[in-house]
């Protein structure tokens, strides 16, 4: 990630103010930020699924509870594996063992099928990642036209209700095995679109995602790693 980029922001050990401050929640533009609890029982919960990486939060944050990320290995298996909080009594620790695939059903290469349902700076992104700097065909990746020839299913975008039975349909098409992969904040909770009268609220309301990918939109090498990650070639 170029040295000016901030990522998406993780929560550190330092202590929260707690609710007197509540500063990252009130600015948070998603409601992806939540703090409870007071003194030595503050806890901070974020949802990088919801994050669409503003900022906000760690440029308010007195106390260096929420910080920048700059990694790009972002992408998990399963939703609640997004759900971060600053407490280590509380939080999931997910092993590498639970978040790899059973079998990698897909070999050496994937043929991907890309569906964008949004503003189309994540597929741009998708794009970038097949440029030569990125290279993921050097990964046995590429884009296909047809749900016919894909294995993966790429979605991007804000699922609107209105687009729930073409991706299904999308789906259903393609021949197994088959995979899913939200491609950023909308695809997997809606982000800014989240809870309007459209909106499906995520491409898992409609169909079964292997692989989310949060970001927005993420970076060319955070998408070669969730892809990565839908082959089995990652944990
Ligand atoms: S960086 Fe993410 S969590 Fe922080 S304020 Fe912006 S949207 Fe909310
Ligand atoms: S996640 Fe961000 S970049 Fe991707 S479609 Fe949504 S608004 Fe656009």
């Amino acid at each position: 990630m170029e040295s000016t980029a901030r990522g998406l922001p993780k929560l550190t050990d330092s202590p929260c103010r707690g609710t007197s401050c509540n500063r990252c929640a009130e600015i948070c533009p998603t409601n992806a930020i939540n703090v409870f609890g007071s003194g030595d029982t503050t806890k901070v919960a974020l949802d990088l699924g919801s994050c669409i990486g503003c900022s906000l939060c760690i440029d308010n944050c007195p106390t260096e509870t929420i910080r920048e990320n700059r990694s790009t290995e972002l992408a998990v298996r399963r939703r609640e594996h997004l759900l971060l909080i600053n407490d280590h009594a509380v939080e999931k620790e997910f092993s590498k063992e639970e978040e790899s695939p059973k079998t990698n059903p897909f070999g050496m290469s994937l043929s991907a099928r890309v569906v964008s349902t949004g503003c189309s700076a994540c597929d741009l992104e998708i794009g970038a990642a097949g440029n030569p700097i990125f290279d993921m065909e050097r990964f046995g990746v590429r884009v296909v036209a047809s749900p016919r020839h894909a294995d993966a299913l790429l979605v991007t975008g804000p699922v609107g209700k209105g687009m729930q039975m073409p991706l299904k349909r999308c789906y259903e098409a393609m021949t197994e095995p088959k995979s899913v992969v939200a491609v950023g904040t909308c695809a997997i909770s809606g982000g800014v679109h989240k809870g309007s009268y459209t909106e499906a609220n995520g491409v898992d309301s409609v169909l079964p995602v292997d692989v989310y990918i949060p970001g927005c939109p993420p970076h060319p090498w955070s998408i070669i790693d969730g892809v990565l990650k839908a082959m089995g070639k990652k944990r």
